[in-house]
């Protein structure tokens, strides 16, 4: 059996590889030509979680399953919150032929599936990225939206202003872009064009009546039903799209606190970013429209990842 450690991911999965692929598997999603159940997620006390999110691939009958820890308390200590295996099986024996490092992969997937969205729904002069959040998504998010737009700055907030600032200057050094780090978050919010929630908050740290007219919103921190990073107002306001309908149905918290307060229903979740990408669903409808990619994750860009890294495909 093959071993993908997490080196090996970083040096091969690269976003010029990652993106297509993502694309690829959220469009075989919407058509139903893959398979997954809702993520199950096992709680392990003090806030710590044990996810595993089984799944099967159209392409050559392969499937497997994430099995991924999320231990929130060890960004503090400099540690991946992220961290698991990623088992791919073939499908012409059922035989289990490889184990991909799950945090790696994780991190990237996560990001190319917010910058195949954002090519799709934002305008396309957006030039100005906002971050909320300075964690391992927070950069990749940084990386993978550099992109698919010409960016002319990216600003970043958190809760800690000095741990925004080293962040910010890591990443000016890596995209050669100007990278600032700012003390209030409806600043960066009002003055973007893209604007990306990548934090474990549980309550809302973006407020609906920040975005501009036009700004496309990826909401990524919260991948369960609970935790919101985003006000009922955000969801009202915009055009809201699944990374997977039934999987935000059920477990979009931010999505699921709107229809409890009774400001939306079903139907406000326009569709599907594969029916975006494919063409049947339209995207942003104007230049004024506010658009929301919810994205809560799904093992099929695990398992199409780890095939590529497996078949030895080679990113740029
Ligand atoms: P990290 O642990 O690397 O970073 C967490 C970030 O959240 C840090 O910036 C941390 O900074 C910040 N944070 C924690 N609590 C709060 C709070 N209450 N308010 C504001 N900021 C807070 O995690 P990752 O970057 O790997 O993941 C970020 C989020 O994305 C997580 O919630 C994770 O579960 C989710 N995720 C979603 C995926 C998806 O597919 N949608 C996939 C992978 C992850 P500080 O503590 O200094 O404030």
């Amino acid at each position: 059996m093959k071993l993908i450690d997490g080196e090996e991911v970083r040096a091969r999965l690269t976003y010029a590889l990652c993106i297509p692929l993502v694309r690829n598997a959220m469009i075989a999603l919407s058509r139903g030509e893959t398979r997954q159940l809702l993520r199950a997620i096992l709680p392990l006390g003090g806030g710590h979680m044990f996810g595993i999110m089984p799944g099967a691939l159209g392409a050559r009958g392969v499937f497997g399953a994430k099995l991924v820890s999320v231990f929130p308390d060890n960004f503090a200590k400099g540690r991946p919150s992220h961290q698991g295996v990623i088992v791919l099986f073939e499908g012409e024996g059922g035989a289990p032929v490889c184990i991909v490092d799950a945090g790696e992969v994780t991190a990237i997937r996560t990001a190319a599936a917010s910058a195949v969205a954002t090519h799709a729904l934002a305008r396309p002069e957006a030039a100005r990225l906002a971050i909320l959040g300075y964690g391992e998504q927070a950069a990749a998010h940084a990386r993978a939206i550099s992109t698919v737009r010409r960016l002319d700055t990216i600003a970043v907030w958190g809760r800690s202003f000095e741990r925004a600032q080293a962040f910010a200057a890591r990443l000016e050094a890596e995209l050669e872009l100007p990278v600032r780090a700012s003390v209030g978050a409806e600043t960066i919010v009002g003055e973007a064009d893209i604007v990306c929630t990548v934090t474990n908050a549980s309550e809302p740290i973006l407020l609906g009546r920040w975005a501009r007219p036009g700004t496309h919103v990826n909401l990524v921190g919260s991948s369960f039903a609970g935790p919101v990073e985003a006000d009922e107002e955000l969801v009202v306001r915009s055009r809201f799209i699944a990374d997977h309908r039934e999987g935000v149905l059920a477990q979009g918290a931010e999505f699921l606190r709107a229809k409890a307060a009774g400001l939306v229903d079903d139907d406000h979740v326009a569709g599907e970013i594969g029916q975006v990408l494919e063409g049947t669903l339209p995207g942003r409808q104007s230049s004024a429209q506010v658009t929301v990619y919810k994205s809560l994750g799904h093992v099929v860009q695990d398992l199409a990842a780890a095939m590529a890294l497996y078949d030895g495909r080679e990113g740029r």
